[in-house]
């Protein structure tokens, strides 16, 4: 510190020296610093033997020697331990401190040289010499000065704790001493090198040295100053982005944006906390919520998380509807929706009453509705729900191909959504409706996954009460849905799917209770839907027939529905347009309102034919006939088959022939002919893919016609496989099959022995109109189907004129 102010201080007089020109003086030894002359400094004293010091100097109202110590952290110095020169102060007043100690200015007057120790107890008394500075003055050192002081400023201008005062006061000092004095006492050194500037005794050298300090000091500073630029570079980028962050804040706040980005938030949070999620799920959405918090409103992950959140608030996760279990009630329902599928409606009721008498234990069933398209199995599903009282939802599974639409993708995918599953879920509002998984037989599988996987884990019980869609990333419980798989044919069905379903199966419909059904259902919702449940219109029982036979050919109703509602739009028309209706539907009116007939029956042959056999066969409509034609030609014995047959079926043809070759000669069949003919087997209508074994009776007969020329009752139909020898084997659909033959008009059906129980099946009124035949072996096939003389109209076998067919070349086909 630098001071004038003398008036503070008890010595003013420095001390006076004795002949010798020495002075006598308690010394205080100072453990770290060095005082120079004319410095004014804050003294600290803890030890006894210092303050005892000030005391003694005090009381005698004389200056003081401040000698520092050669070791900083020794308590009690012995004399050799201390410098031997030091500088004589002027001492201010003694303040106490609470902690015992004391603090004291002093002011430091003139250099001097201890001589010799004259006390050492209770304090230290010297001789010491006063050290006098030759006089110096030379305009080399003005410059010298001059650029000490500039040094100097650059130096405080660098250090913050360096006073600026200190600068103003420099330049007015003229004394080059005492301007190196004013720089060893302010600038920062080591008490080594102040104690070595205090030794110095000429001037001159002395600002040299402190200059040469000075121009270290400075060259620190400035590379300190350079780190921290570095540093406080570092720092700003951080900082701008935060500033710029904050200010977009507040901008957005001004345009009101905050507001509803925070109000959004606040919503959010309230409906995460008030809604019914299981803990986990709410856990994970407060974490994305903070995330959400974290980002500006502008950032595109805004948009992710909100739509994710609103996907876990918009989910039921315990919403349950209350199952009505009343057992009379859901019957009622059941019948009065449908027409008979005593099956599936027992089934359902089974299930209801279970779960009365054991509410808990009991696991939902799978249940699988097989069967062709129109047959009520959507429509069931949906009375099902309204018995139970259950939400109802459905998604079609067909031409699924990837496991994504299953599942959901990640969210880390763009555009990312729940799969199928969730989705509905979501649509059906509660953890426990009635959920129908349409055309399970038409699921795909590609390179991106098999979604039949997928679908195990919803429909295995084992699982699906922790179902993992990829989007969700939670698990959600399926095990409280009731799980309802619809399909046309079973074949395509994973075994591993159909393993945990219990199949039920939609039969088609015959004639009279598609009119029952049309009667109680289909007309009366149609008339309501167009607006004419008032205009008493009625349908002829024959119209409603004549429809079924001539405008629709299906195993199911949806046509006959839909006939039915064409009908109802042309009378809707005229009522509208307030022309006159007529209020009966005829047979003769039908070709006004829907036009020519489309199906023509019977489809059936309609004339005896040599090489056409009428088979039975089952598709996805349910059951279809099929004339299998067999014509032959000149040729090496090659067997060709036509009209998109399936590898089955191929084989079912070789086999006929293997049989018809084996049995040549009881058939009257020349042994030799096969070698010298080619076969050809066609069977018309080539769009539709064929394939399975049942036509192998079929097959064989029509070969055996062609090669007997013998011809082939047109009134029989027959479905069947065929072994090596001619035994005939059971096949399946048999009531598609008969109904399909009724329907169509044919008289007699050749069955497998085996399949007779599947009659049970089949209503009695179509039994009644039919002549079914069992065989067992394919002597009995061609004793019904073909008739016993060989036609006349015989055309030479190859070798007489080398053109030779057998059958017929134009072989009348379904008109
Ligand atoms: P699927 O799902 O088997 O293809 P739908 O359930 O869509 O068939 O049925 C088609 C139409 O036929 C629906 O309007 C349905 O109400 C009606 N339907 C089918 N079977 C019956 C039935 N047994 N009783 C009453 N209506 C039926």
């Amino acid at each position: 510190m630098i001071g004038h102010g003398v008036t503070d201080f008890y010595t003013v007089q420095d001390a006076t020296p004795d002949a010798d020109g020495l002075i006598e003086l308690v010394l205080i030894p100072l453990p770290d610093l060095v005082i120079f002359p004319k410095m004014v400094t804050p003294l600290f004293i803890h030890r006894e033997r210092d303050l005892q010091a000030i005391s003694e100097a005090q009381d005698t109202q004389q200056t003081l020697l401040g000698v520092a110590q050669r070791q900083l952290n020794l308590d009690t110095p012995e004399p050799g331990e201390l410098y031997t020169v030091g500088t004589e102060m002027a001492v201010g007043r003694l303040i106490h401190m609470p902690d015992g100690g004391a603090s004291v200015l002093v002011q430091g007057r003139r250099r001097v040289d201890i001589v010799e120790f004259t006390q050492t107890s209770p304090c230290y008394r010297v001789k010491a010499r006063p050290l006098s500075e030759p006089a110096s003055d030379s305009r080399e050192i003005t410059a010298l000065m001059r650029a000490t002081v500039n040094l100097f400023q650059k130096c405080i201008q660098l250090n913050p704790q360096l006073p600026e005062e200190a600068y103003i006061y420099a330049l007015n000092i003229e004394d080059p001493g005492w301007l190196a004095d004013l720089i060893a006492s302010t600038v920062s050194l080591r008490v080594r090198e102040r104690q070595e500037l205090l030794q110095a005794i000429d001037p001159v050298e002395r600002l040299r040295r402190a200059s040469n300090l000075l121009g270290r000091e400075l060259e620190m500073l400035e590379l300190e100053e350079h780190i921290q630029m570095q540093v406080r570079q570092e720092m700003d980028r951080s900082q701008r982005e935060m500033f710029l962050r904050e200010q977009m804040r507040v901008i957005q706040h001004e345009l009101g944006e905050m507001d509803i980005f925070q109000q959004e938030i606040s919503e959010l949070r309230e409906r995460i906390e008030a809604g019914d999620l299981p803990d986990e799920v709410q856990d994970k959405a407060l974490k994305e919520l903070g995330r959400l918090v974290m980002i500006p409103p502008m950032a595109p992950e805004v948009g992710v998380i909100h739509t994710y959140l609103n996907w876990l608030l918009d989910l039921p996760w315990q919403k349950t509807s209350e199952d009505n279990l009343d057992l009379d009630n859901a019957a009622r329902v059941l019948d009065a929706e449908h027409y008979g599928l005593p099956k599936a409606k027992e089934r359902i009721l089974e299930h209801m009453a279970v779960r009365r008498l054991a509410p808990d234990k009991m696991r939902s069933p799978i249940l699988c509705f097989v069967g062709p398209p129109g047959t009520g199995k959507t429509s069931l599903g949906k009375s099902i729900a309204s018995a139970l009282g259950r939400e109802f939802v459905r998604v079609s599974l067909g031409g699924v191909r990837d496991e994504a639409e299953i599942r959901g993708h990640r969210r880390t995918y763009i555009g990312a959504l729940p799969g199928r599953i969730i989705q509905t879920m979501r649509r059906a509002g509660t953890v426990n409706p009635v959920f129908m998984l349409d055309e399970i037989d038409k699921l795909g599988i590609d390179f991106r996954g098999d979604p039949a996987a997928a679908l195990l884990e919803v429909l295995d019980p084992e699982q699906n009460f922790a179902y993992s869609d990829h989007y969700l990333d939670v698990n959600y419980d399926l095990s409280k849905v009731l799980f309802i798989t619809t399909a046309n044919y079973l074949d395509p069905i994973p075994p591993a799917l159909l393993d945990r379903m219990e199949v039920i199966e939609f039969p088609g419909y015959i004639e009279e209770e598609k009119l029952s059904i049309a009667r109680q259902f289909l007309i009366p919702r149609q008339l309501e839907q167009h607006g004419l449940s008032d205009q008493r219109i009625r349908f002829d029982d024959n119209a409603i027939r004549t429809i079924c036979r001539e405008y629709t050919y299906e195993a199911g109703v949806r046509n006959l529905e839909r006939e039915i509602a064409k009908v109802c739009r042309k009378l809707a028309r005229r009522v509208a347009e307030e022309k006159s209706i007529l209020k009966r539907v005829t047979p003769q009116s039908l070709d006004k309102y829907l036009g020519p007939p489309q199906f023509i029956p019977p489809l059936a042959e309609e004339e005896d034919e040599i090489g056409v056999a009428t088979g039975l066969a089952w598709t996805e409509a349910g059951g279809d006939i099929m004339a299998i034609e067999v014509s032959l030609m000149p040729g090496k014995g090659a067997l060709t088959l036509t009209g998109q047959l399936g590898d089955v079926m191929q084989e079912s043809a070789q086999a006929a022939l293997s049989y018809t070759r084996s049995r040549a000669r009881q058939l009257n069949i020349a042994p030799d002919e096969f070698d010298q003919l080619d076969i050809h087997v066609h069977l018309p209508e080539g769009a539709i893919p064929k394939d399975g074994p049942s036509a192998g009776i079929t097959l064989a007969t029509a070969l055996i016609s062609a090669l007997t020329q013998r011809k082939v009752r047109r009134t029989v139909a027959m479905t069947g496989e065929i072994t090596l020898r001619g035994r005939v084997l059971p096949v399946g659909g048999v009531r598609e099959k008969i109904l399909t033959a009724h329907r169509n008009g044919i008289a007699t059906v050749l069955l497998p022995r085996r399949n007779g129980k599947d009659l049970q099946e089949i209503p009695k009124r179509t039994l009644r109109d039919m002549n079914i035949v069992f065989v067992a072996h394919m002597d009995e096939v061609l004793e019904q189907a073909l008739l016993p003389v060989r036609h006349e109209t015989h055309v030479s076998l190859p070798g007489s004129d080398g053109v030779s067919v057998a059958g017929k070349d134009d072989v009348s086909q379904k008109s």
